[in-house]
């Protein structure tokens, strides 16, 4: 188990969880773009259009977004040139990842529109590792969100690898 799982779990509360302490910004993806200090953000990497950040409040370990540093929010406003960078940052990322974690299972999403569940309207692409040795009937009954680290911990992990990522 070593290198893939760590030994402790942490435990986040639900509600933190679904309704964080949001920043008052007009948009938190343009706040974390343009370096906002009231946004907290976990940045891994910079490129022209877009940026990767680790989510605050991660599904699993490792999960991240990549949002273009652009106020898009709807997708046929993405240029081709954006399309092509962001599936290059998304094919590195999952190679970093599925490194890193031991992991070839991911889920990759976009929430968009109103009632899609998401809960920002600047569009961006969820990055979620899965593992085998999920908790997730411990979630359900508890109402609590198991993860296997911290995402600073995570970040700490991460940023070294996503620095050496040349386009
Ligand atoms: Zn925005």
């Amino acid at each position: 188990m070593e290198g893939a799982f760590h030994k402790h779990l942490y435990v986040l509360g639900k509600e933190k969880y679904l309704h964080g302490e949001r920043p008052d910004v007009k948009c938190i993806l343009c706040g974390i773009v343009e370096g906002d200090p009231k946004v907290k953000s976990l940045r891994l990497f910079e490129s022209k259009y877009h940026l990767i950040v680790l989510n605050i409040y991660p599904y699993t370990s490792g999960h991240l977004m990549i949002l273009p540093k652009r106020h898009i929010i709807k997708m046929e406003k993405y240029r081709k040139i954006e399309w092509n960078e962001l599936h290059i940052l998304l094919n590195n990322a999952m190679e970093i990842i599925g490194k890193e974690y031991q992991t070839g299972s991911f889920n990759i999403g976009w929430n968009i529109g109103p009632y899609s569940g998401g809960s920002l309207e600047h569009i961006h692409i969820h990055l979620v590792p899965r593992f085998k040795s999920e908790i997730g009937f411990l979630e359900l009954i508890a109402g609590t969100k198991l993860i296997l680290e911290t995402p600073q911990q995570t970040y700490k992990r991460l940023l070294p690898l996503f620095k050496k990522i040349k386009l």
